[in-house]
């Protein structure tokens, strides 16, 4: 059991939406299409967080909610279906498109469900219309992933075939990487979830395993549940350590061999133990404050502290489902403070008064903590980075040498000044 400290706190969150989770979705499944309903300020923040779209023709965008939308003077419902018809008829590539929920939408409580029931109806397949929820108020920005994986799952088709389904997107080069390991081993049947194309959809029934690739996705592995599929519970596949058990995990599952297993990733486990040590004698025995936002705090302090050395002043995260964090949460040394929820000011009094070395926190208290002095991460940039399996650990821990060893520079140019 874990000798982790588990505490609550709840406040005032510095947090990023759910929103902000289409960014990468949109690129998993270039055949879907986002369609925030929402304000400008939600217009502003996914254009702002997807800049690159510039370049091509994006794959999102908002239904403005107007004053008169939120007065409830004009038909909400008649404008979107307005602004929807112009979409499909503008983009006949669409295949998928998501309806997603925002602050100002639920504030009008505007039904997203019932839309989309009717634009399904109206559009006789042609194209799946499907909604969720990105709004502030409910979601951190990672919950829209598991928002909108949760509403692909009714439409999985059924299979009673035994197979591993890996939960959650990954880099697709990660990807790729990670199906030819569990081939290498013999695990011939091992699909992904979300799909590259939104309309190509595994199948799942009780012969299906799921692997998650992210600790984000309690509300899709609680739907690919109901569907008659098996959880498995491990650690998440960050470091060499995490992504080890993981693996070892579904093979175990399927009756793999451990031997075929361990020859297979020993070569790979040498080399990415080579190639984390300079970073290791960086970050070795400095102070780690991890401020919640992305959920992937717990699976990053450990590898942070179990292989690289860092030590642990606070381990913060937005939520904590206790059962699928337990792998995690035993790797965790005793006494770590492990605080779930968010009150921002008493949390930055912390970091304050214990002096970290480098804080992982959000883009908006970056930029006041590294005013002070104290070095940042954004959490955000974990998301958008190819950070999973054994091959990654070496860049993993490298986002977080960069800060400490830009800070000594820094610290060493302004001596010289002196
Ligand atoms: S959904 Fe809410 S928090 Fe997110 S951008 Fe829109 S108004 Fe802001």
């Amino acid at each position: 059991m874990s000798g982790a400290t588990l505490l609550k706190e709840s406040g005032p969150r510095e947090v990023f939406c759910g929103l902000t989770s289409i960014v990468w979705l949109h690129r998993r499944m270039p055949d879907a299409f986002f369609l925030v309903v929402g304000s400008r300020t939600c217009a502003h923040l996914i254009q702002s967080a997807a800049g690159v779209m510039i370049f091509a023709e994006p794959r999102f965008g908002t239904a403005i909610l107007e004053e008169r939308d939120l007065a409830g003077l004009a038909d909400a419902h008649e404008e979107l279906d307005r602004v929807v018809n112009n979409l499909l008829a503008r983009r006949p590539e669409i295949r998928t498109l998501f309806l997603v929920g925002s602050c100002p939408s639920e504030v009008i409580k505007l039904d997203l469900a019932r839309v989309a029931e009717r634009l399904n109806t109206a559009l006789e397949g042609r194209v799946r219309v499907l909604n969720y929820s990105g709004s502030g108020i409910e979601t951190t920005f990672t919950q829209g992933e598991d928002g909108a994986l949760k509403a692909m799952v009714p439409l999985m088709p059924s299979t009673n075939e035994q197979q591993l389904l890996l939960a959650g997107t990954l880099a697709n080069s990660v990807e790729d990487r990670l199906i030819k390991l569990f081939n290498k081993v013999g695990l011939e049947k091992v699909c992904s979830f979300p799909p590259r194309q939104s309309t190509d959809l595994p199948a799942i029934g009780p012969g299906t395993k799921v692997l998650l690739t992210q600790p984000f996705l309690t509300e899709t592995a609680r739907a690919l549940k109901d569907r008659g599929a098996e959880i498995l519970q491990a650690p998440f596949p960050l470091g060499i350590e995490g992504s080890q058990l993981w693996m070892k995990t579904a093979t175990q599952a399927f009756g793999i061999n451990s031997s075929t297993v361990h020859s297979t990733l020993e070569p790979l486990i040498a080399r990415a133990q080579k190639a984390l040590e300079p970073f290791k004698e960086n970050l070795c025995g400095k102070k780690l404050f991890l401020l919640p936002e992305s959920q992937l705090e717990l699976p990053l302090a450990r590898f942070l502290h179990r292989e690289c050395g860092m030590e642990l002043l606070e381990v913060g995260t937005p939520y904590l489902n206790r059962e699928m964090m337990s792998a995690e949460l035993e790797l965790l040394p005793t006494n770590t403070p492990v605080v779930e929820g968010q009150h921002v000011e008493k949390q930055l009094d912390r970091v304050r008064e214990l002096s970290p070395d480098l804080v992982v926190c959000g883009m908006g208290l970056a930029n006041p903590l590294e005013a002070e002095g104290i070095s940042t991460k954004w959490s955000i940039e974990l998301v958008f980075s190819p950070i999973h399996g054994i091959d990654q650990a070496a860049d993993l821990a490298e986002l977080f040498s960069r800060p400490l060893h830009r800070h000594d520079l820094l610290n060493r140019k302004l001596l010289a000044k002196v």
